[in-house]
């Protein structure tokens, strides 16, 4: 196993730069997402790594090994896709033993492989299908199956769920993540998918238009977004976003464009006098009888919570409530807002501001 680091990497095709300088630190082991919005670069950034796409500039190491100039083959990765690219006429047995078969491996080692591989997915009755004959679950699995048959230092997925329906996408998040805690193998994945990204990652990259927002744990993106990009890009539903500034008279208070006064545990001082951005994640809403006063604009119960849109502060703000709420639009509620765990962004520059 190796860890993998990109050192002010960049790519252009033609005159247009699609990678704008990305340094990232992969430790040997670690579950690594690259998470961003189509078009941000993340595929062809794992398209470098894999050696499908020439590096414009910059370095890439697997391990101690700088691969820029490496072939594909040369550089110990298994690549997992999002068609999974399986061979149609060839049995799951075939189709996981494929590439050791191409690099003239014993007839025993393979077999040792495949059944070991075939074990740890739970493939080892349809070994003798073909791929028509499976469900896209299994599909998916014999094609992880193909990438852990050859015992890489890096495993890399490009959306390996994006074809699979919402149950079974949950199904194999959960599969793919106790995969990997029983291999340890240093993994790559690629997703526009936050989600995904949360439940799966040690670690996640946010990329946006060629460059690395943040990087970091997925709670510690959650609760301490750099930006505003990460603010709006982690967390479903997304963080409330309220223009304003602060009082000027009491830096405690948030004034909205409408006059609404929302609170502020912790203001910092850059804060003062600014254009802010109010952020406020769904969840740290709650119903008070004697707090501010917001118009309901539409009503969601899910069973489990009840998803409201109020007008607060000029701003369409979700709240997240996990008791059942019985309501109208537009009757009014009454709501209090957690101040310690609100984040005052800067306007202009979309930093947030520390208090
Ligand atoms: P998606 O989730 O839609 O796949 P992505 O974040 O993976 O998006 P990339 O596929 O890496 O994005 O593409 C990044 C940018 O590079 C896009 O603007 C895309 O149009 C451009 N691009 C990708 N491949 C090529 C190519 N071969 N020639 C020219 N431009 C390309």
């Amino acid at each position: 196993m190796a860890g993998v680091d990109f050192v002010d990497v960049r790519k252009s095709f033609g005159a247009f730069p699609v990678i704008k300088g990305v340094d990232i630190e992969i430790e040997d082991g670690e579950f690594v997402i690259l998470v961003g919005p189509s078009g941000c670069g993340k595929s062809t950034l794992l398209r470098m790594l894999a050696g499908l796409e020439n590096i414009t500039a910059g370095e890439i190491r697997i391990g101690e090994r700088v691969v820029n100039a490496l072939p594909p083959k040369q550089r110990d990765i298994a690549m997992v896709f999002q068609n999974y690219a399986l061979y149609p006429h060839m049995t799951v047995a075939d189709n996981m033993a494929f590439s050791l078969m191409l690099a003239k491996s014993p007839k025993s080692e393979i077999d040792s492989r495949v059944s070991k591989a075939a074990g740890i997915l739970g493939l080892t009755t349809l070994l003798d299908r073909y791929p028509r004959q499976l469900s896209g679950g299994q599909r998916q699995r014999v094609a992880m199956g193909r990438a852990i048959v050859r015992d890489p230092q890096v495993f890399l997925f490009d959306e390996p769920l994006s074809n699979l329906d919402a149950k079974l996408r949950v199904a194999m998040r959960a599969e793919i993540k106790e995969l990997h805690q029983r291999l340890q193998t240093t993994t790559v994945y690629v997703t526009h998918d936050q989600i995904e990204a949360m439940t799966m990652a040690d670690k996640i990259v946010v990329m946006h238009d060629g460059i690395v927002e943040q990087i970091g744990a997925p709670l510690d993106l959650y609760d301490n977004p750099a930006n505003l990009f990460v603010a709006g890009f982690i967390g479903s539903p997304a963080m409330n976003m309220i223009k304003g500034r602060l009082a000027q008279d009491d830096p405690h208070a948030f004034v909205a464009p409408d006059g609404t006064h929302l609170p502020v545990a912790r203001p910092a001082a850059a804060a003062k006098g600014r254009e802010l951005v109010y952020g406020l994640r769904p969840e740290h809403i709650a119903l008070d009888a004697a707090g501010i006063p917001a118009e309901v604009v539409v009503i969601e119960p899910t069973g489990y919570e009840t998803q409201l849109i109020v007008k607060l502060g000029g701003a369409d703000v979700t709240c997240v409530f996990r008791e059942r709420v019985h309501v109208a639009p537009g009757e009014t509620i009454r709501i209090s807002i957690d101040a310690e765990h609100i984040h005052l962004f800067d306007a202009e520059t979309g930093m947030r501001l520390f208090g």
